[in-house]
């Protein structure tokens, strides 16, 4: 009998993984580590760059504790680097400069020859630098499930019978965590509406010399012996299971370098890498953490008021034991520890769950308006 059973072994699972390391946990995931989204991403670890909201405030959490916890745990695969966010236009750069008034992350003067190496239209904008990360992807979702049972596995049922949870007619849990990104519901409840959006990265040969992380109509990761990471588009129309044409990599490849040569001349680029993946976001764009609502039994309630605008989560109908851990969009390697450390804390000692992160949230929504 496993704790916990997570299906799904993208940042997502990994990080929920880690959390439960001390505990007995079986990891599943029918293509491998990091194999979906998380196999696809720049990892790079940066706070949300907006004037207010909440996610923001979140990112903000997020950014400072999952830095801090990839140094302390994993520094052999963090690449600590300035981090140069620069305006996209005129609003953004008005922006920008509010979120300096407003920030208390510790912001930094970037560096002039690191200025000086970008093209003068980029130069002339407004920016802010402050201390960042990159992650190598990959290997840091192996490096934290190395403790879990991993099962080379799709979950296909999943069934709650004299308190436990039976997975695909075998294993036994007493908790399952849901972490399957974007690419299949395990559980399908019709007020669970992620949607994927398809993300392709490269990674390039280039003489050119960067040391740090650059965003601006892209993100420029800093060079290793000669390689950096340029990433990432966000296609809402394509999806690999709902296409029928393939996906265009030349397309992609060509706004990806037209991107980053708005920012930065790279020069002897030979393109080495593709990746490519879906992320998975939300309607609201917040993340989900939490337990899971039975829709029909909740509506057959009699007690329950659906016209409430400040409903009460705590009379919702929820699947034992059952939870999830999704719709991270373009910042699943930020959000990931942090929230893992959230669920795990209500797992394991029933500390309560921000409501704007619960997934019930959406269940409220959808019930108001049938
Ligand atoms: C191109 C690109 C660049 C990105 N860059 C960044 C970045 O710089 N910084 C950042 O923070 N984030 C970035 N992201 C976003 C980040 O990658 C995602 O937020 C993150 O990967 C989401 O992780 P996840 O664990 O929820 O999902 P995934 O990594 O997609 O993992 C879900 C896994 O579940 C498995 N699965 C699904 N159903 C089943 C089943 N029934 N049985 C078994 N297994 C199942 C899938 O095979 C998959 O491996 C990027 C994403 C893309 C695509």
């Amino acid at each position: 009998m496993y704790d916990l059973a997570i299906i799904g072994a993208g940042i997502n699972g990994a990080s929920m993984a880690f959390s439960f390391a001390h505990k007995n946990v079986i990891l599943f995931d029918h293509e491998g580590i990091a194999h979906g989204g998380s196999g696809a991403a720049g990892a790079f670890i940066s706070p949300k760059f907006s004037k207010k909201g909440e996610l923001k405030e979140l990112l903000h959490d997020a950014f400072l504790y999952s830095l801090a916890f990839y140094e302390e745990h994993f520094s052999e695969f963090l690449t600590k680097a300035p981090l140069l966010h620069i305006a996209q236009n005129e609003e953004d750069a008005l922006m920008l400069k509010e979120f300096k008034t407003q920030t208390t992350l510790a912001l930094k003067t970037p560096p002039k020859e690191l200025l000086d190496q970008l093209l003068p239209s980029a130069r002339s904008m407004e920016n802010i630098s402050l201390d960042g990360g990159v992650v190598a992807a990959r290997e840091i979702c192996e490096a934290m499930s190395k403790d879990a049972d991993f099962k080379k596995e799709k979950v296909e049922s999943l069934v709650y019978e004299g308190g436990v949870w039976i997975i695909n007619q075998i294993y036994k849990a007493k908790n399952v965590v849901l972490a399957t990104g974007a690419y299949e519901a395990v559980i399908h409840e019709p007020y669970i509406n992620l949607r994927g959006i398809w993300g392709h990265r490269i990674d390039v040969r280039t003489s050119t010399k960067n040391g740090c992380s650059i965003h601006q109509f892209l993100s420029i990761s800093p060079a290793k012996e000669g390689i950096l990471a340029l990433g990432a588009t966000h296609d809402v129309h394509y999806h690999p299971q709902k296409n029928t044409q393939p996906y265009d990599m030349d397309k992609g490849r060509c706004e990806l370098l037209h991107k980053a040569s708005k920012t930065l001349l790279l020069e002897d680029v030979a393109i080495l890498k593709d990746y490519t993946g879906l992320r998975s976001g939300s309607v609201d764009y917040m993340p989900l953490a939490g337990g899971l609502v039975k829709s029909r039994e909740t509506l057959a309630s009699k007690n329950i008021n659906f016209e409430n605008k400040k409903p009460n989560f705590e009379n919702y109908t929820y699947y034992p034991n059952l939870y999830m851990l999704n719709g991270s969009a373009g910042y699943g390697f930020v959000l990931a520890p942090y929230l893992a450390k959230i669920l795990s804390q209500h797992i394991l000692n029933g500390v309560e769950i921000d409501k704007k992160l619960l997934p019930a949230r959406f269940f409220a929504r959808w019930a108001r308006r049938r």
